[in-house]
């Protein structure tokens, strides 16, 4: 065969539902030699980088680390050491991941049951209320961030909501980590899973995940194994807590990486950093308004960090993300499910969350639709 030349990178912003531009000190820090997984000098990068990932879930659950996945293997880790056949579940479902949450929790074997409320909109307390009564489910799952449709659900008094009916709350954080409030002892969450690509500004290739004492117990009542070898959080406390026993060989530079993102989070301030989104978020909303776009979630609770908005009618959906990858070096979002050909989603995560980030993907919008 004939080789191909040398490895040429176009120039790009990712201003897409992720992975977004990761942090140049991100790359940097991956660009450092490997250690082997088991190295006392690895070791303590794992120790550090599970400290700060509690800092950043505000939690102080011993059982907070990565998974060697993105933020689906996130997904699948909270259900399938949580679920047993025949558990009952709610799935409350608005957008496109929710779905994947009822498709992971049915091959689980469990007994699901969906609550919905239109793409966009968001659940009240009181109709989740009446389903937790009606099901009386062992757990009940929620995407915090719906990156399909740019919304965000309150989730604040969800925990406490379902611990009144010994329910388990599950919550999908995968765009919302590093970009709006996630409080996880606060809010009483028992499980809760995200990515790096997005609001940590590193590479796709871990999905870090954090279980309340609730939920660690009801793993060690499980009548059964849990169905996945890979995801097993007791078999991978095993390597991340005291015993260091071997389970699969740590994506080392990864763990490199979300080291140092996670440290770019915290020198920030989470409160800073959700502040900068939603400054960044208000100066793009007001542009893209006045392009005459239209949000596709409720108002109140349009995501800082995803903005999706109808395209206009006329207008060719792939043409125009073609163009602004092609002659602007900018990658948007399509719309997903649902919102195929209907929905633009912009993103401003993390590191891109940025003035300059806001001004080029509007000049370069403009001139687009013209
Ligand atoms: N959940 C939400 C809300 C997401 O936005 C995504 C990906 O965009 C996922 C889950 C799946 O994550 P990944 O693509 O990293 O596996």
């Amino acid at each position: 065969m004939s080789l191909p030349g040398q490895l040429n990178i176009p120039n790009r912003l990712l201003l897409g539902p992720g992975p977004s531009d990761a942090h140049p000190r991100v790359l940097a820090a991956m660009a450092n030699p490997l250690l082997g997984h088991l190295d006392p000098a690895y070791l303590e990068i794992m120790n550090e980088t599970a400290a700060m990932l509690r800092e950043a879930f505000q939690t102080k659950n011993p059982l907070t680390f990565p998974i060697s996945a993105t933020g689906m293997a996130g997904m699948e880790t909270c259900l399938v050491n949580l679920l047993e056949a025949g558990d009952k579940v709610i799935i409350c479902q608005a957008g496109f991941f929710s779905l994947r949450m009822v498709e992971v929790a049915t091959r689980c074997g469990a007994e699901v049951t969906t609550i919905t409320k239109p793409w966009g909109q968001v659940f009240e307390l009181s109709e989740i209320r009446e389903a937790l009564q009606r099901i009386r489910p062992k757990a009940l799952g929620i995407v915090q961030a719906e990156t399909s449709t740019g919304s965000w659900q309150p989730i604040e008094e969800l925990g406490k909501l379902c611990h009144e009916f010994d329910c388990l709350l599950v919550v999908d954080a995968v765009t919302a980590l590093g970009c709006i409030p996630v409080k996880v002892d606060e809010w009483e969450i028992d499980a809760i899973y995200s990515c790096s690509q997005k609001g940590l500004s590193c590479p796709p290739g871990l999905a870090p995940v954090s279980f309340s004492p609730r939920a660690e117990a009801t793993i060690s009542k499980r009548k059964t194994k849990v169905q996945s070898w890979y995801l097993d959080m007791t078999l991978l406390k095993q390597y991340w807590g005291a015993e260091r026993a071997y389970h699969h060989t740590a994506p080392i530079s990864m763990t490199y990486a979300l080291r140092e993102g996670l440290k770019i989070v915290l020198e920030e301030g989470l409160e800073n950093r959700w502040a900068r989104h939603l400054k960044n978020h208000t100066a793009l909303k007001a542009g893209l308004i006045a392009l005459g776009l239209h949000y596709t979630a409720q108002d109140g609770h349009q995501l800082p960090q995803l903005n999706a908005v109808r395209i206009p009618d006329g207008v060719d959906d792939m043409a125009t993300r073609k163009k602004l990858l092609m002659e602007f070096g900018i990658e948007v979002g399509g719309g997903l499910g649902d919102f195929k050909g209907k929905v633009w989603r912009i993103g401003l995560m993390g590191y891109n969350s940025k003035s300059s980030s806001v001004f080029t993907v509007l000049a370069a919008l403009e001139q687009c639709l013209r």
